[in-house]
């Protein structure tokens, strides 16, 4: 389980989280979703280890991770502007992370070759980024997580630059990752449409507190709130 325990965060005399707690199953896809400035990106960028909590902690099962180098954390996070190099090829970008760590050739490649078959990139791998599509540049950028391993993935907002046609159709192939890896995904969006094809629990948050946590029959059928009812409602 991922846990978060009473976070709060504050910067200077403006807090922006408060007192999150929430407990996230192994496997789970939970997505946040709330307005613009609520604390999605920073609750993340906390789970990350990119920020710290101004108090609480991050469990990862059942060990307090919340001192813990963001790599030794087994969690990756996909961004919303995914910066390939742009010189180098496609197996180039996902194995990145990897030469850094110094693996051995067989299994670099073995880890390279998996991740674009599940991404669906294996006759890219020669390719540069500039001669791919928007969606498969995303999918490169995701493949660099996968190569890591990670238990938790971590995605702010990965489709928000993609058109709607394409978010359309990776929303599915995000889906079908979750099922063939064997990984937490925490999922940040604006999109209620996102939200609530995707995820198996969603996290309403609204001017950083929990609004309600639940799968998105309960939100939508039972919203605690009118925040909430009016937020799984209405598109924005
Ligand atoms: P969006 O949907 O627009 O991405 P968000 O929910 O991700 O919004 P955050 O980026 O988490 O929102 O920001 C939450 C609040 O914290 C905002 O009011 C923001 O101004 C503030 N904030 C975030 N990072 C910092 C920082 N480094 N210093 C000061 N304030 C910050
Ligand atoms: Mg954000």
């Amino acid at each position: 389980t991922l846990d978060l325990n009473s976070i709060s965060k504050s910067f200077g005399t403006a807090k922006v989280l408060h007192d999150i707690s929430l407990a996230i199953n192994d496997k789970e896809f939970v997505v946040f979703v709330g307005p613009s400035g609520c604390g999605k990106s920073t609750l993340l960028r906390i789970i990350a280890g990119l920020e710290e909590a101004t108090s609480g902690q991050i469990i990862i099962g059942g060990e307090d991770v919340s001192a813990a180098h963001p790599v030794e954390r087994g969690i990756s996070m996909v961004f919303q502007s995914y910066a390939l190099y742009p010189h180098l090829s496609v197996y180039e970008n996902i194995a990145f992370p990897l030469r850094v760590q110094k693996l051995e050739k067989a299994d670099m490649d073995a880890r390279v070759h998996r991740a674009a078959e599940v991404l669906q990139l294996t006759d890219k791998l020669q390719l540069k980024p500039g001669q791919l599509s928007g969606g498969q540049r995303q999918r490169v950028a995701i493949g660099r997580s996968i190569v890591r391993n990670p238990k938790v993935f971590l995605f702010d907002e990965p489709l928000s630059n993609l058109d709607a046609a394409l978010r359309g159709d990776m929303r599915v192939e995000l889906s079908q990752l979750h099922k063939s890896l064997d990984a937490t995904m925490v999922y940040v969006t604006h999109d209620q449409i996102e939200a609530m094809t995707m995820a198996d629990r969603i996290v309403v948050l609204n001017g950083g507190r929990v609004e309600q946590f639940g799968t998105p029959m309960e939100l939508y059928h039972h919203p605690k709130t009118k925040f909430v009812a009016s937020f799984i409602g209405q598109p924005n």
